[in-house]
């Protein structure tokens, strides 16, 4: 289905590296992330017409309504029409098959960028996908993020004061890397170029193993046999704790499967570190408790006290 509007903004080519004066942004994937990012580039005084692309016409014509996205279109071809930049924000199993289809009409001059939350499949991805369009891709994953999903959720503020991660490849073009870092420096973000394998390992343990402990300890206290009286009983730290065992199934499944060697090693670590703790607590070994309590105690309270802010 097809939502068109009239002539596209004059072209502001000459300066494109510095700002975000595009002519037309598409946004294939209008969640949290792709509808957060259309709201702070809108904020940020970006004038071009913003496009959606997604599957679902109902939350389409809500970010529509909600002012997120200029117009949208069902078809991956004609949302990157005549776009300057092309943002993919879908879960990362569904990224490659995305960027195949923006590799079918993305403009020579154009930039396209991901937000996947693993980067180094992703490349892997893009690699067969884009072909000869691949110098024009830009890696990308903001550290910012909530829970929560759709466009409902998505806030203007998301980025700011967060880190976004570029990991571009030998083969990125120089130009592609500096309008994505403008693109998310006006969203409030500082930006970094990091290596994607390193990417990956960092998250790893960061991101991805908080989520893997999150889901498991949900799921292994429904499995017990007092589950209800342990769910009733739950306080303050249980909430805390699980909060982002409330994420997507989806794209955590993703995330496994696109970064599951980096995400097994850090599993495995964990795993040795905890069964010394057991056995800490087995031989009721309180100096090595506590010494361990007060390391972790003052390690986190470092950490965030110079990185305010959460991430995914
Ligand atoms: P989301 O809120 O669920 O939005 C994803 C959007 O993509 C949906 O609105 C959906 O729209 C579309 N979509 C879903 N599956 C698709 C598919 N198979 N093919 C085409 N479109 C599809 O998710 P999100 O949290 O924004 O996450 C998007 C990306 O950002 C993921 O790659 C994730 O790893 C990354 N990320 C997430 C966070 C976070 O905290 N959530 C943080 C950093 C990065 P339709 O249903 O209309 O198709």
């Amino acid at each position: 289905m097809s939502h068109r509007t009239a002539a596209l903004p004059a072209s502001g080519t000459d300066n494109m590296a510095e700002g975000i004066n595009y002519r037309r942004v598409a946004i294939i994937g209008v969640g949290l992330i792709g509808g957060s990012l259309a709201r702070a580039l809108k904020r940020a005084g970006c004038r071009a017409e913003i496009i959606g692309y997604g599957r679902n016409h109902l939350n389409l014509q809500r970010a529509v309504e909600l002012g997120v996205i200029d117009r949208f279109e069902t078809s991956v071809a004609l949302a990157i029409e005549g776009a300057d930049m092309v943002v993919v924000a879908v879960p990362v199993g569904a990224i490659g098959d995305m960027l195949g289809e923006v590799a079918l009409n993305l403009d020579p001059e154009a930039v396209v960028t991901d937000v996947g939350s693993a980067k180094a499949g992703v490349i892997n991805d893009a690699r067969s996908a884009l072909g000869a369009k691949l110098p024009s891709f830009v890696p990308g994953h903001p550290i910012a993020g909530t829970e929560k999903r759709g466009v409902e959720a998505s806030s203007a503020a998301l980025f700011e004061g967060h880190a976004v991660l570029l990991t571009p490849i030998a083969e990125t073009r120089p130009l592609a890397v500096a309008r994505v870092r403008a693109m998310w420096e006006a969203t409030g973000a500082r930006v970094i170029e990091m290596d994607a394998a390193r990417h990956d390992q960092i998250l790893a343990a960061t991101s991805h193993l908080p989520h893997m402990l999150a889901y498991t300890l949900v799921d292994t206290l429904a499995r017990m046999d007092e589950s209800d009286a342990i769910f009733q009983f739950a306080a303050g730290g249980f909430r805390d704790f699980t909060r982002i065992a409330s994420s997507d199934p989806t794209m955590w499944r993703d995330i496994c499967l696109a970064n599951g060697e980096a995400i097994v090693a850090v599993i495995e670590q964990f795993q040795t570190h905890l069964a010394s703790v057991a056995d800490a607590v087995r031989q009721r070994d309180g100096d090595k408790l506590m010494a361990l309590f007060a390391r972790a105690k003052a390690v986190r309270d470092r950490v965030i006290k110079n990185n305010q802010g959460g991430s995914k």
